[in-house]
């Protein structure tokens, strides 16, 4: 059995102050979920552990969908074929975003699971780049 994952061991609220990135956040994302495209209630997600002051490369635009999975842990398999190309982003916060979903997702003894935590450079334990 897997340790649960740092990032996944309380549930945290999402703060006010990552609003202050939306301005920008929607300029890079252009309105859309920069997960998976989607349009749905697209709204800035802080990964966790929050920095003191909300940063771009820990913040991502996110549709509800995609936002929910973050926050319960929890991801639909087949509905989440997006995150592959996903992990490839140029973002930090997305590609942590769509590894961390990954990770959830798949069997992390996959070959392609792994190939893909190392082209990222992060690690599966702790959820964060290396
Ligand atoms: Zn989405």
């Amino acid at each position: 059995m897997a340790k649960v994952p740092p990032y996944l061991k309380k549930r945290v609220r999402q703060r006010a102050r990552v609003g202050s990135l939306g301005k920008d956040l929607t300029r890079r994302s252009r309105g859309r979920c920069e997960l998976c495209e989607g349009r749905s209630s697209v709204r800035p997600f802080e990964l966790v552990p929050f920095p003191e002051e909300a940063e771009m490369d820990r913040s991502l635009m996110a549709c509800d969908r995609c936002r929910g999975w973050l926050e319960r842990g929890k991801v639909d398999a087949i509905e989440a074929t997006f995150l592959s190309s996903a992990v490839w982003s140029t973002e930090p916060a997305v590609q942590l975003a769509a590894m961390r979903l990954l990770l959830l997702a798949d069997d992390p003894e996959s070959p392609w699971l792994r190939d893909a935590l190392d082209a990222a450079d992060v690690d599966p334990e702790t959820g964060e780049f290396r």
